[in-house]
């Protein structure tokens, strides 16, 4: 047999979880080995949050165009190449994960590609086409994230699309079916009605993005209808018949069964952890709980001690933040460091028009629990920086604690919501009061003056807002 090669550290997967992992264990000294069997930067930067993020950067700059008279400007003849949208999303993602392997390269993290499988809990095989070398770790972090959830009528395949080639269509459809509104479907279902795609979205729930508040939701729902896209509630999608040319999806709603076809159907229902498969966690003694998530302390210690997990693989967001979060955590555990994971302060955002984001409490969950909580909200519309972004379609809502002023949360649905979100984050991480906010200079005019306003509404003395 072969003789098994020693490492201070093995990591399972390179997405946001895993490389974030290894280059914060070598910084401590660690030599480590990571292993992706698919690309470097994972799912995040290959087909997830940064193709997304530029397809819709396309999307909006083309929707920007067409409305060129509200700036006083005229754009003729526009047009959309869709096979350069997709060159220039590519040309963004090989940007992106180019970084990852310099940075993993820097900090002199050994790079294996190909599959991991557990020997025993000591011990894990790497797979390529041409190797198959042996390593026995020290300790190791699992972090192989998850795929998208197939159900069984809507098998992918054709004319039915995961998000993985719902990124990578070589041109525009003039159709498309999107099943499930989680922000998933919402980013890409919008992206393609604003390249002029007739989009029909169907969502079992009565509300699409259902992780944040029904106002927020309600900003996004008026803007699709902007774009003619057609959204279904309390829709159940039952089946789906394609042929070579369109799909034909039926689905149930109050009680009656109707159909769509469309060139193409989306299915964005949801993500399942890659627990399973070749991947040997019974060999190694780990253990995986409910839904395929594998249970962990707040080191990111799975049940066999050495043996870490982190990001969509384990109970919480599957969002690739907590992901890195959670890899910076493991590694310091793992080099002795008092790190441990805190999860008051996870921020969530949708990339839908408008952006929507929250962070910490809502006030319904202030209130939930015990807190004396009050929310204010400030319309975007009273901000000079959001009215020239053609933006006053928005609002701020920040959660505060009577008793104490501390801030609790914020919910934000506007123009850049996701870069404001920061600030909030920032604040309830410091323990910040309301007033702190309000006292703090934002310069003028910008989209932060926002969140001072809010601040200054919730003292009971707003400048901007009656
Ligand atoms: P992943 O990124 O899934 O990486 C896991 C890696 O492990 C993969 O590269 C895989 O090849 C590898 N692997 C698996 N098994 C093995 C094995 N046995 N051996 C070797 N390698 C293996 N999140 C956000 O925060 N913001 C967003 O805007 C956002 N947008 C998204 C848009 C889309 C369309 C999708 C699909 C997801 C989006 N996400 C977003 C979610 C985000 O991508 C995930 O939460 C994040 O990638 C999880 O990181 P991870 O490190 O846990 O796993």
């Amino acid at each position: 047999g072969d003789a098994s090669l020693d490492i201070d550290l093995l990591v399972i997967g390179a997405g946001p979880g895993g490389y974030v992992a290894a280059i914060r264990a070598a910084q401590l000294g660690q030599k480590v080995i990571i292993a992706d069997k698919g690309k470097f930067g994972g799912v995040c930067l290959n087909v997830g949050c940064i193709p997304s993020k530029a397809l819709i950067n396309s999307a909006h700059h083309y929707e920007a165009m067409q409305h060129a008279a509200d700036y006083g400007l005229s754009a003729d003849n526009i047009s959309v190449d869709f096979g350069k949208v997709q060159a220039y999303k590519t040309s963004v993602v090989n940007k992106m994960t180019g970084g990852v392997e310099m940075l993993l390269k820097a900090n002199k993290v050994q790079m294996f590609q190909g599959e991991a499988m557990f020997i025993n809990e000591n011990e894990a095989r790497l797979f390529n086409e041409n190797e198959a070398p042996r390593y026995r770790f020290k300790n190791c972090i699992i972090a192989t994230g998850s795929r998208p959830i197939e159900l069984k009528p809507f098998p992918f395949g054709g004319r039915i699309l995961s998000s993985t080639e719902g990124l990578s269509l070589p041109e525009l459809p003039k159709s498309l079916v999107v099943i499930g509104g989680g922000y998933i479907g919402i980013e890409l279902g919008q992206m393609y009605a604003k390249f002029g795609v007739q989009v029909t979205i169907l969502e079992g729930a009565d509300t699409i993005l259902p992780g944040f508040d029904k106002d927020m939701s309600q900003l996004v729902v008026k803007k699709l209808k902007k774009s003619n896209v057609e959204i279904v509630n309390g829709a159940l999608a039952k089946s789906a018949e394609q042929t070579d040319k369109d799909v034909t999806v039926t689905y149930e709603v109050g009680g009656e069964q109707k159909s769509v076809t469309a060139d193409y159907l989306l299915v964005t229902v949801g993500r399942r952890p890659n627990t399973d498969g070749d991947l040997g966690l019974e060999l190694a003694g780990v253990k995986v709980g409910e839904r395929g998530l594998i249970e962990v302390d707040e080191q990111c210690r799975t049940n066999v001690k050495h043996i870490f997990a982190i990001g969509d693989i384990v109970p919480g967001a599957a969002l690739a933040h907590k992901a890195s979060y959670e890899a910076k955590v493991a590694a310091e555990a793992i080099a002795g460091l008092p790190a441990k994971v805190d999860y008051k302060c996870i921020p969530a955002v949708a990339f839908s028009d408008p952006e929507c984001a929250s962070v910490g409490y809502t006030e319904k969950e202030a209130k939930e629990k015990g807190y004396k909580a009050k929310s204010s909200k400030f319309p975007f519309g009273g901000n000079g920086r959001a009215v020239t972004l053609n933006g006053a379609d928005g609002f701020l809502k920040i959660v505060h604690d009577t008793d104490t002023g501390l801030v609790l949360g914020a919910q934000i649905a506007g123009v850049e919501a996701s870069n404001m979100i920061a600030e909030l984050g920032l604040a309830i991480e410091m323990g910040a009061t309301i007033e702190d906010i309000a006292l703090t200079i934002h310069a003028h005019p910008t989209l932060g003056e926002i969140t001072m306003d809010a601040a200054e509404l919730a003292m009971g003395h707003p400048i901007h807002t009656i």
